[in-house]
């Protein structure tokens, strides 16, 4: 496993992490977690992600219940929260967005469920047009001035808001956020390389990619149908059985994904190994969160570094030729 700088700040993240949106509390219980930190662990990863939105906060809770029987030396590993959706059903005006009291209560709230006394990384899951960035920047720098997070960051923020954000922070001698969390892979290209393009160099943002194999659709699966088990098959995800197959859209993205897997295959490498070791040799990218219902997902994923560190094989010139 191979580290990386998190942008220009210090923080050395794993460049392969791991997350839990949809699995954990749904398709993954505690012990299944645990076993699969050892694994990500194991393998070197050290950064874990979550969200106070991610099954209404219960993913929190049992990342919390497998690191803390794991029993891992705290400053071994990094663990995230996000805020904006809340962690209710039905959320009370108070308890979602980036307002200062969601933003720190939603804080404490992740500290208790993932039985940790700070957040490595913390961000703002969305960006809130009903809270002026000034206070969500003012909230963020006391939390990191009380010592409950280290560092902040953004998640699907225009590049114009992120630039709103340092530019304040900067201003104010504030904390300026360090990473943004945006989706990248070979389907969903252009915020992360054409939007955000000039924010790398200018405020050195770093970024901890989201969905590297577009939740599934990048091993070629779906090619078939809907397989049974799958992310698209569950109960509360048909939104994303439409976008990923049913829609125009998903249709043309299912025709991409075909040509993908030929190339695959001509080259005998998995398609799943393919896509994550293409995110990887983006010098932006500080680290590829992968995502896992199984533990052989897991562990085939996780082989895509020695596809990304090979530098001599043809493999290595048509992914960096690009695609
Ligand atoms: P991926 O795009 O890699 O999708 C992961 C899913 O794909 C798995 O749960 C599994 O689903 C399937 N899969 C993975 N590997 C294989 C394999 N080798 N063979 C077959 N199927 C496979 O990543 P995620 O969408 O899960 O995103 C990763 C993380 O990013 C999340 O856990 C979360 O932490 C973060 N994230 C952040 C977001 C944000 O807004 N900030 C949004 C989304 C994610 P199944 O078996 O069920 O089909």
């Amino acid at each position: 496993m191979k580290y990386r700088n998190l942008g220009r700040s210090g923080l050395k993240v794993s460049e392969l992490s791991f997350g839990s949106w949809v699995t954990f509390n749904k398709q993954v219980d505690t012990n299944l977690a645990e076993k699969m930190f050892g694994t990500c662990l194991d393998a070197g990863i050290n950064f874990f992600d979550n969200a106070e939105g991610y099954e209404r906060g219960q993913s929190e809770v049992v990342m919390g219940k497998a690191l803390k029987a794991l029993s891992n030396p705290r400053d071994s590993y990094c663990v995230s929260s996000k805020v904006f959706f809340g962690a209710k059903e039905n959320p009370l005006p108070t308890q979602i967005g980036l307002s200062r009291k969601h933003i720190t209560e939603a804080c404490h709230q992740a500290l208790e469920r993932l039985q940790v006394d700070y957040l490595d990384l913390y961000f703002c899951h969305r960006a809130d047009p009903d809270t002026p960035i000034s206070e969500t920047v003012w909230a963020m720098h006391n939390l990191v001035t009380q010592g409950k997070i280290l560092y902040w960051g953004t998640s699907e923020w225009s590049a114009e808001e992120i630039s709103e954000a340092y530019e304040f922070a900067y201003a104010n001698h504030l904390t300026p956020p360090s990473m943004e969390q945006p989706q990248y892979n070979l389907l969903d290209r252009n915020r992360f390389e054409k939007e955000y393009g000039p924010l790398y160099e200018k405020y050195g943002l770093g970024t901890t990619i989201w969905s590297p194999l577009a939740s599934g659709a990048l091993t070629g699966k779906y090619l078939e149908g809907i397989p049974e088990g799958s992310r698209a098959s569950l109960a509360g995800y048909e939104w994303l059985k439409k976008s990923m197959v049913e829609s125009d859209r998903g249709q043309e993205r299912m025709t991409r994904v075909a040509s993908l897997v030929l190339i695959a295959e001509k080259l005998n490498v998995s398609m799943s190994k393919l896509a994550i070791a293409w995110c990887l040799l983006n010098e932006n990218v500080s680290t590829v969160i992968l995502g896992a219902s199984k533990i052989e997902q897991l562990e085939e994923n996780l082989k895509s570094t020695e596809l990304s560190c090979n530098h001599h094989t043809p493999l290595h010139s048509l992914l960096t030729g690009g695609f």
